[in-house]
């Protein structure tokens, strides 16, 4: 085969990148801190929400994640809800802090965390004698999940949510953006997300004294001493210098990527348009700004004559394009099946009729071309 590969989301450069990078060599800040960082930090800050919220770049997302069950207090023998239907690193760090997971179904709507069979879980957890000492949400394929309905919730038992936005960069609801809504906001910047810095991610908080909080446990709790002196326990969790340059070059073209991803959910909105089987995930009103950092398909299989996400899935590959089913649910993987879920079979049903497909801000004409030619011939439409 020799068709190059289309991928489902892959790095995208946008020119700048290295003259930050080359200033850090330049200046000899490389390190894990400097003015990239600095720099990097500013930037997001800004873009959030005006300088409203204090943000600190970290190693990766899954550091974020850790750091903020750790500034939420949860500690050994906690219980920590967390949605369902994510990627592993939203649950993983629970186990860091000796906690353990209880598993919420998702809802149709967002395909993110169920209000309703969230309040169920916490009155039953409460009922059997804990309460849940934080909420996981996070944003699916950059896809915003019901910020009221959950917020209220939470509020209703004063219990903190982690908002896990780490596909969800320059998504909003009613024009706030995501990052900005948990008592602590999570980013990633790894290679297949929004904007990279090869490997890497953020914390938001809502005060700059919670930050000065975050960036002590991520460089190792140092006490104020003049020799290495923890009364703490530490991490090493702070952002490169030279990461952060790619990061502070990413950010001056987030906007042109969040509108080329929301160009790819525009071409297979317009290609399943008349497919009845095929519905393309959508946001479910205007409140919700998607970056639709990752275009997704339901198949129905009562409409679709025996093709399954499986039959698509398989004609890409054939093709050398990558596309992946969602995200298989916490609560059905074997290193997690043992602790709590509560809700009906959404996130189930989700995993198993649904695909995401090719959504890269640097997806070619070309590209789109072959990914049309494909499923034209697939869905016996004339290519
Ligand atoms: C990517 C991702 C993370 C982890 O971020 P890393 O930077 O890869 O550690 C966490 N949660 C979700 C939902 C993600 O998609």
């Amino acid at each position: 085969m020799n068709k190059s590969k289309i991928w489902l989301s892959s790095p995208h450069m946008g020119g700048s990148e290295r003259k930050y990078v080359q200033e850090a060599f330049d200046t000899n800040w490389v390190a894990p801190l400097g003015p990239n960082v600095t720099g990097l930090e500013q930037d997001l800050e800004k873009y959030l929400s005006k300088g409203e919220v204090a943000v600190g770049v970290l190693s990766s997302g899954t550091a974020a994640i850790h750091l903020g069950l750790v500034l939420l207090g949860v500690t050994s023998g906690d219980e920590v809800i967390c949605q369902s239907m994510t990627f592993s690193a939203s649950v993983n760090p629970i186990f860091y802090q000796g906690a353990t997971p209880v598993f919420v179904d998702s809802e149709l709507d967002t395909w993110n965390l169920c209000p309703i069979a969230l309040e169920a879980a916490i009155k039953d957890r409460i009922a059997k004698g804990k309460k849940p000492k934080a909420i996981i949400a996070v944003h699916l394929y950059g896809v915003p999940f019901q910020i009221e309905a959950i917020r209220a919730v939470a509020d209703a038992y004063a219990i903190p949510i982690l908002e896990d936005a780490a596909e969800a960069l320059g998504s909003s609801y009613k024009g706030k953006k995501c990052g900005t809504f948990g008592d602590i906001g999570v980013l990633s910047f790894n290679g297949n997300k929004i904007i990279t810095t090869s490997g890497g991610g953020a914390i938001v908080m809502p005060t700059v004294a919670l930050k000065e909080r975050a960036i002590f446990f991520a460089t190792q709790s140092r006490d104020d001493a003049p020799h290495y002196q923890h009364s703490e326990i530490g991490y090493n969790y702070r952002m490169s210098n030279v990461c952060a340059g790619i990061g502070r070059g990413q950010m001056e073209v987030l906007d042109d990527h969040v509108g080329q991803r929301r160009a790819m959910h525009d071409f297979y909105g317009a290609f399943f348009n008349d497919i009845s089987a095929i519905t393309v995930f959508t946001v479910p009103n205007d409140d919700y700004f998607a970056n639709y950092w990752l275009s997704a398909i339901l198949v129905d299989p009562e409409k679709a004559n025996g093709m399954t996400r499986e039959t698509i899935r398989l004609a890409l590959e054939a093709e050398n394009i990558e596309s992946r089913p969602l995200w298989k649910p916490m609560h059905l993987q074997p290193i997690f099946k043992k602790y709590p879920y509560y809700g009906e079979k959404v996130a189930e049903t989700l995993f198993e009729n649904g695909l995401c497909l090719p959504s890269g801000s640097n997806l070619t004409e070309e590209d789109r071309n072959r990914i049309h030619r494909v499923l034209s011939q697939l869905f016996g439409k004339k290519g």
